[in-house]
Parts: structure tokens; sequence; C-alpha cells
């Protein structure tokens, strides 16, 4: 089984569903309510645990009801939660407003992830032992270096997803081996509308470089090669959230297991059109067998 640590953020997601989303010192009614546990990195350690990989989730959680349901639902998973620690005050949450149009607001409170500002000797040790690091921007952002430096450090191959986007220093990405941004990411880290051009450009700090194209598929571009896009699987999506998440989980695991880029940006791209296809984000998330059985 691939060893895959993931340093990242856990959310409970609070979602109003509205007819319209109210203005500026307005109050509407909503028509529902629902909480999904959420996070960019407990999204991706879900990925990967159930597209088969053995994962460690390191981050915190706080010492709240929400807390507790997000360790569950890790656990649930089959993500060991040892290193995902329990901080005091409230867990991160993500309080979302979406209406009749789909178009969504959102404002995210860190919470018990702005607690993790740098690791301790097993959260190291951890990373060491691990095969791949899978990381996000929702954990403050002197940790993330810390983590894909110890990784760098050990010969652990480091992924990261540049969500929510901001400019990237060199002493991070001078430890990263593939940066995974989504088209939007690409543009604004590149200043490149293009993904072909973005990836050109992002190639000089990181040697390889997915930039996913939603419905389209991604484009693969490595340091001395020509990029190659693949298509995604053509199917109708409902609810794209976690897509992203669910592609880089499941690809770190095939990685891991060796295998060439176009086949495991395959098994990734056959998880996240099945991930589109029903709501939620972690809910929707497929098993291995589920991929095997539509992976070609
Ligand atoms: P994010 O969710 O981070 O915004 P994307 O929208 O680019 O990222 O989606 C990530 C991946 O999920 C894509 O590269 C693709 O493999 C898959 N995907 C997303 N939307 C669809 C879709 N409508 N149909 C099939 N696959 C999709």
């Amino acid at each position: 089984m691939t060893r895959i640590a993931v340093l990242g953020s856990t959310h409970m997601d609070l979602v109003a569903y509205t007819a319209r989303a109210p203005g500026r010192g307005e109050t509407v009614t909503g028509r529902e309510f629902r909480t999904n546990p959420g996070g960019k990195g407990a999204n991706q350690a879900v990925a990967a645990a159930r597209a088969g990989g053995e994962v460690m989730m390191i981050g915190a959680v706080g010492d709240d009801a929400y807390g507790t349901q997000l360790r569950e639902g890790l656990e649930h998973a089959g993500v060991d939660t040892d290193l995902l620690h329990t901080a005091e005050g409230p867990s991160g949450t993500a309080h979302i407003v979406v209406d009749d149009t789909g178009s969504n607001a959102i404002v995210v409170v860190p919470g018990a992830n702005g607690v993790v500002t740098t690791l301790g000797p097993g959260e190291i040790a951890a990373i060491a032992a691990s095969e791949l690091l899978l990381m996000q921007l929702e954990l403050p952002l002197s940790a993330v270096v810390e983590g894909a430096r110890a990784a760098r450090a050990q010969g652990v191959r480091t992924i990261l997803t540049p969500a929510p986007v901001q400019p990237l220093p060199d002493e991070l990405l001078d430890h990263i081996d593939l940066l995974v941004p989504n088209e939007h990411e690409a543009a604004e880290l590149s200043g490149q509308a293009e993904p072909h051009a973005a990836a050109q450009i992002l190639l000089r700090r990181v040697p390889e470089v997915i930039v996913t194209v939603g419905a389209k598929g991604c484009l693969y571009a490595a340091r001395g090669g020509e990029p190659v896009l693949f298509e995604a699987p053509a199917v109708t999506a409902v609810d794209t959230t976690g897509a992203g998440d669910t592609f880089v989980g499941t690809l770190a695991v095939a990685l891991g297991e060796g295998r060439p880029v176009a086949e495991a940006v395959a098994f990734a791209s056959s998880a996240a059109a099945l991930c589109v296809q029903k709501p939620g984000a972690s809910t929707s998330m497929p098993y291995r067998s589920e991929i095997e059985a539509e992976a070609v």
C-alpha cells in the first residue's frame, strides 16, 4: 500500500441553500441547511484512503462537537488520525451560502487549523515514513514550508495544491515536486490565462505541473518534455465540489504504486469523474473498486 501523509485542513462546511443570497444588512429565509465534513486536506485524505492508500492526516480539529465529527469521519474512511491534534477552541468552519443559480459565497474561519504553525518530531517522523506528502494552503504557511522541507530532506515526494491561491515563496516551491493548480489558480500564479502557457511559467519553479481544467481534463507538463493534455471521461456532472481533491488524493495513490504518469492520471480522472456525478464532496468520493471498474 502507498503510504501517504496529508498535511492539511479540516473544516465543517455549514451550507445554507436559499433562493437568493442576502445583500448587505439584509436577512433572507433559506430553504435547507446541511453540514458536510470538508477542508481540502481532509478531502484529499479521504480520497486517497478510499482509493487504497494508507493515509496519515496531520493537522488539528477543535475541542467542539464538529471536531469530534471531523475526526470520526476521517477514521470511518480509514484515515489514521493519531497526528490530528485536538486544539482548544472551535474547529475550522466554512460558512457557505448557495443560491438557486448554484452560485456560492463562502467565509472560511480557520479555527483549529490556524494553530498548526509548526510541526513536532512526531509529524516529521510520519512524513519521513511516507512515500508522498500532500499539502494545500489552508494551514499556516510556516507549517506547510516546514513539512515540504522535511519531506524533501527524506526523499519523500511532495505534491502541492495551491489553494486558496496566494503568492508562493521560493522557500516553499523549492521543495515541491509536483504542483497541481486548477486553471484559475494556474492563471493567478503565472499571470497567463492559457493553461499551456501557465504551465511553462510554473515549470521554472517546480519540476512537474498538472493544471486541472474541469470537464476538459488536465494538462501534464514536466521540465524538458512536451506537455500532454489528458481528456476527462465525458459524464454528466451534478456537483463538482471536491473534484480537484479527489483527483489529487487518487493520483497520489497511483503514483505511489509506481504507475507511469499517464496511467496515474487516468486512474485519478476516473475517480474525479465519479465524484462529480454525485452531490457533496467527501461523501461522493469513490472507492478503489469503483474506480477500477471505470478505468481502462
Ligand atoms: P477544482 O475542483 O480544484 O476546481 P477542476 O474543476 O479542474 O478542479 O477539476 C479537477 C478534475 O476533476 C479535472 O481535471 C477532471 O479530471 C475532473 N472533473 C471536474 N469536472 C468534471 C466534469 N464535469 N466531468 C468530468 N470530470 C471532471
